[in-house]
Order: structure tokens, then C-alpha cells, then sequence
């Protein structure tokens, strides 16, 4: 999508992937909140986890936990843990509308998260 930012990324209009194949991209938050602070996305423009349905999409989120699995091992945070956030919708805090994970760790997290 042209104004999207996220899209912009994922194509390499923008920004430094980390990781990428054919689906999914992923590149460090610019805001990290936590030493440890990727963005996992699909290349696909989805707008919001609420959107997404049944069948290619779905098959599409399982890939991106895989991918998230191997960047945290890669990070060096799988043993210690780590956390996958995905907002959804303004009131849970979403400000990029292009389905991202938050790939969170390398310190110690809390809950319930505010
Ligand atoms: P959310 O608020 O859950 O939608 O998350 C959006 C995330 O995107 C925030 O953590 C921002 O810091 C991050 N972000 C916004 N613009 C960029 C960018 N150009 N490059 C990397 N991360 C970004």
C-alpha cells in the first residue's frame, strides 16, 4: 500500500530489514522498549490482527511465529524469554496500521502490561 509505512520497509523503500523471505519481514523497532526490539510483519498488507481470516492469512501468521522463534534465538533471548505483542486497534495501542509483532526481550518483563 502506497502510504503505508510498514510497506515501505518491507519493499526497501526504507529502513534496514533484519530478516526477510518471501512473506515476512522483520526490522528493529525505532523506539526499542526493551534491549531486544524487533517488528515482525507480513510483506502483505493486512491492517489489523482483527482482520485477518481463515485459511491463507492464518497460514501466514503461523509462519511469522516461526520466524519470531528463530529471530529470538538468533537475538540470544529464547532461554531467558521473551514476548510477542501484537495491538490491536487504538485502544490497545496500535498506531501502524500493517499487522506487526512486537518481538520483545533481554530484561525482565512484567504483567499485566499496561
Ligand atoms: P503499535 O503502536 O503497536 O502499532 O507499534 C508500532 C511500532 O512501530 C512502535 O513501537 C513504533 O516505535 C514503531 N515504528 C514506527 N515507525 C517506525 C519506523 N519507521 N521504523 C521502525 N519502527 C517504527
Amino acid at each position: 500500500m502506497a502510504d503505508c509505512i510498514f510497506c515501505k520497509i518491507a519493499n526497501k523503500e526504507m529502513g534496514q530489514l533484519i530478516y526477510e523471505d518471501d512473506t515476512v519481514a522483520a526490522f528493529e523497532d525505532v523506539d526499542p522498549q526493551a534491549p531486544v526490539h524487533l517488528l515482525v510483519i507480513p510483506k502483505k498488507h493486512i491492517e489489523r490482527i482483527s482482520d485477518i481470516e481463515d485459511g491463507e492469512d492464518a497460514a501466514l501468521m503461523g509462519h511469522i511465529m516461526v520466524v519470531a522463534n528463530k529471530l529470538a534465538a538468533e537475538k540470544g533471548i529464547a532461554e531467558d524469554g521473551y514476548r510477542l505483542v501484537a495491538n490491536c486497534n487504538e485502544g490497545a495501542g496500535q498506531s501502524v496500521w500493517h499487522v506487526h509483532f512486537h518481538l520483545l526481550g533481554g530484561r525482565r518483563m512484567t504483567w499485566p502490561p499496561g
